[in-house]
């Protein structure tokens, strides 16, 4: 039986986990989880997986919940999230935390030899080189749960990797796929909440809606996958029928289609190399959907495509400029403080302004991460 810590338990990913777990209760065992500031699914947690670590983001919610449940153990805030990751007990995290709050505690769990369930990209981003070097010293094992990463794990079993051409990353486009530049300076926060094929967490909506999101998953792929961005294409696919494929030396083109369900690849990253039946599940129906659509993407109409692939090649600390600004910026736009469009402006006015570091230290990564975020907060105050 496995023993999962959860990270982000009230978010998108973290709840469909908790219905992969509920599914397979002689697999898995809940042992711990964390939740943001969203605390009113903790009672109903506590009865159903009797679990004894929970951390929150406040103090305070810590210290009220331990007077109502004195049988659990709560923690909170970052230093919570390692103490979670520490625990002697249980083998496997799931990581559903969003934006770079999920690094440290990925490789806090790898250092105490726990193995990765990864949802968390921005943990690669800004932090793939360090991730990667900890999971060869400790032994452990990190597997994918982004959609996209999971059809190319699945693509890739039973070949050797040297034979892999490249792989193809597909892209639904987003919200605003079919506009113009023109016609995105006047898109409001609700039209780019609606996601056209999936339901997502809000931050990889609006990272959707930009492309920002698909130069993430360029350079997931790159450190997951062990390949040179040349290797690595993006597809506009409006459909996301097909997941993302594989394309090996004798053509060969191998490809995992599915329905827009993350529960598929949340729990393949749980069960690997086995496969188990995915409960409540629709089968998908190809004849229904008759048609599936394939374009190249359009590096002018998403420039932050283009910028991933520079900044990824550019290694140091640039992708940590790139995504600490992201995240403001994202977060400034889902308090409609700017604009969309201005989401773009503030992510490659940082890349400009923030030092580069050529081999940073964890330190100067996280040190990066608090300058870049500090210039796009200052940008949207008009400080500058
Ligand atoms: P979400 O916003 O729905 O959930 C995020 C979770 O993290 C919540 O539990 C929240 O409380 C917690 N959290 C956020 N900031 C925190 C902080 N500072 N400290 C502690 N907890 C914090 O996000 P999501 O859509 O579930 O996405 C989670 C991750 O998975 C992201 O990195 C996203 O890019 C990735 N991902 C999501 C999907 C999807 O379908 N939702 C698909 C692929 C990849
Ligand atoms: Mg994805």
């Amino acid at each position: 039986m496995k023993q999962i810590i959860l990270l982000g338990a009230s978010g998108s990913i973290g709840q469909q986990t908790l219905d992969v777990i509920r599914f397979h209760p002689k697999e898995f065992k809940l042992v711990a989880l964390s939740v943001g500031k969203r605390i009113q699914q903790i009672p109903e947690l506590i009865q159903e997986f009797n679990v004894s670590h929970i951390c929150v983001q406040l103090a305070s919610d810590a210290k009220e919940l331990s007077t109502l449940f004195p049988q659990v153990n709560f923690y909170f805030g970052e230093a919570g999230l390692i103490s979670l990751t520490s625990l002697a007990l249980g083998d496997t995290v799931v990581n559903a935390l969003v934006g770079f709050a999920g690094l440290m505690p990925t490789l806090k769990a790898i250092e105490h030899k726990k193995n990765i369930a990864l949802a968390n990209k921005e943990t690669l981003i800004v932090g793939g080189k360090f991730v990667k070097e900890a999971i060869k010293q400790y032994g452990v094992m990190l597997t994918p749960i982004d959609s996209e990463h999971s059809a190319i794990f699945q693509c890739l079993q039973g070949n050797q990797a040297s034979t892999v051409d490249k792989v193809i990353i597909t892209a639904s486009g987003g919200s605003f796929r079919d506009l113009s530049r023109e016609k995105l300076k006047d898109v409001t926060l609700k039209q780019a909440l609606a996601h056209p094929n999936w339901s997502m967490g809000a931050k990889i909506t609006i990272d959707s809606a930009t492309l920002m999101n698909k130069g993430f998953e360029v350079i997931e792929a790159h450190y997951l996958f062990d390949l040179d961005y040349d290797k690595i294409d993006v597809l506009i696919h409006r459909e996301s029928i097909i997941h993302s494929m594989v394309q090996y030396c004798d053509q060969a083109l191998i490809a995992q289609l599915g329905t827009a369900d993350m529960r598929l690849p949340i729990q393949y990253a749980l069960t690997y190399p086995n496969r188990y039946p995915l409960i409540q599940s629709e089968s998908l129906d190809l004849a229904k959907i008759g048609t599936l659509h394939f374009e190249n993407v359009n590096e002018d109409r998403f420039p932050f495509l283009k910028l991933a692939y520079e900044m990824g090649r550019k290694e140091g600390n640039a992708c940590a400029i790139m995504n600490a600004a992201n995240e403001e910026a994202v977060s400034a736009f889902l308090s409609n403080k700017i604009s969309f469009i201005q989401i773009e402006e503030l992510v490659f006015k940082a890349i400009e302004s923030i030092p580069y570091i050529p081999n940073p230290t964890l330190a100067d990564i996280i040190n990066t991460d608090t300058l870049a975020r500090d210039f796009v907060g200052q940008c949207v105050r008009g400080d500058f």
